[in-house]
């Protein structure tokens, strides 16, 4: 079997959609002729991955602002309207953030129109990525809970009730996004695998967990700067997620000082490895990517590995994202030679 291909999430939006090259960019219409542009970037950025030859597809997440905020706003109890500025990831940058003001619970679907749609688009495996419980306690301010684990735990049920909804649509693959695991590592073990067990108890399709170092932006480059020559994240969070009950966690390995030995500390998951660098625009060649997961088949079998990018790629200019989407497959393909 050659080794499948992925993306971690996200993909640049169209300038005619947004603001380019932002995380949080200003939509340029309004009403239907937002939606009407959302769903031909929709069209385009599926098409982009099919024709790059990506095996397993998302939307590109071009129906939302920004991969935490698009669907923390639209939980009932989180007041988008009443923004505050806090320090996230442990005061890594600071944000604008909305604020829990009473119960969360999802009283209406958010994403399952859109999942509708890109299902129509393609015929092949669909991905869905979906901010994880703790990364959404870590990118709210909490006027409600005072309690991160009770928060935690409320925001998984909202997302659970939206999985249920999203299997339904046909999705194959949800993926929780949770940046915040690389942070936090005691709150992981006290409560976050267990919020994250808890959110995707009603997935009838595969399972996973997407952990990194952010997006490649002056706050993360320089966060990494400062990590050291081995950055030991992975080495606390890897052996947490391998006792939850997720398929897949989806790491960065890329011009990374990821010490690649903490691979075998998944437990029986299966891997998707980041090849794709996303902190830098210079587009990797297919010896590069077949160098990257050569690394991991040092500590991995071939069967658990999945080829992806490092994290999302909506802060980049679209060509270069689509240039790395054929070099990600490329140098997935030349590591299948033989296979
Ligand atoms: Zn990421």
């Amino acid at each position: 079997m050659p080794f499948s291909t992925t993306i971690a999430g996200s993909l640049p939006k169209p300038s005619w959609l947004a603001e380019p090259e932002r995380i949080f960019p200003s939509w340029r219409l309004e009403g239907g002729d937002l939606h009407d542009a959302q769903r031909d970037a929709t069209r385009i950025a599926i098409f982009e991955q099919v024709r790059a030859g990506i095996d397993t597809v998302t939307d590109g997440e071009q129906s939302r602002k920004h991969f935490v905020h698009g669907f923390a706003e639209r939980l009932t109890g989180v007041d988008a309207t009443k923004r505050q500025t806090r320090g996230i990831r442990d005061d890594r940058y600071e944000a604008l953030c909305p604020t829990v003001v009473g119960e969360v619970r999802r009283t209406h679907p958010i994403h399952v129109d859109e999942m509708r749609f890109a299902r129509t688009l393609t015929d092949g495996p669909l991905k869905i990525t979906i901010p994880g419980p703790m990364t959404l306690v870590d990118t709210v301010v909490d006027e409600a809970y005072g309690d991160r684990r009770a928060l935690a735990f409320a925001f998984a049920d909202a997302i659970a009730d939206e999985v249920a909804d999203l299997t339904a649509a046909g999705v194959d693959v949800v993926q929780l996004d949770e940046p915040a695991f690389n942070v936090y590592f005691a709150e992981v073990a006290a409560w976050g695998i267990e919020a994250l067990d808890r959110a995707l108890a009603t997935a009838g399709c595969a399972t996973a967990v997407h952990v990194c170092y952010g997006y490649g932006i002056p706050a993360n480059v320089q966060w990494k700067a400062n990590l050291g020559m081995r950055w030991d994240q992975y080495a606390h969070v890897l052996p947490l997620i391998a006792e939850s009950r997720i398929d897949q966690v989806s790491i960065e390995l890329a011009g990374s000082r990821v010490p690649p030995e903490v691979l075998a500390l998944a437990g029986d998951k299966i891997v998707a490895i980041g090849v794709i660098d996303v902190a830098t625009e210079r587009v990797e060649t297919a010896d590069e990517v077949n160098a990257t997961i050569d690394l991991a088949r040092r500590y991995l079998p071939d069967d658990r590995i999945l080829c992806s990018t490092n994290c999302g790629m909506a802060p980049m200019p679209r060509e270069v994202a689509y240039a790395k989407l054929r070099a990600l497959s490329e140098g997935a393909l030349l590591a299948s030679v033989g296979l």
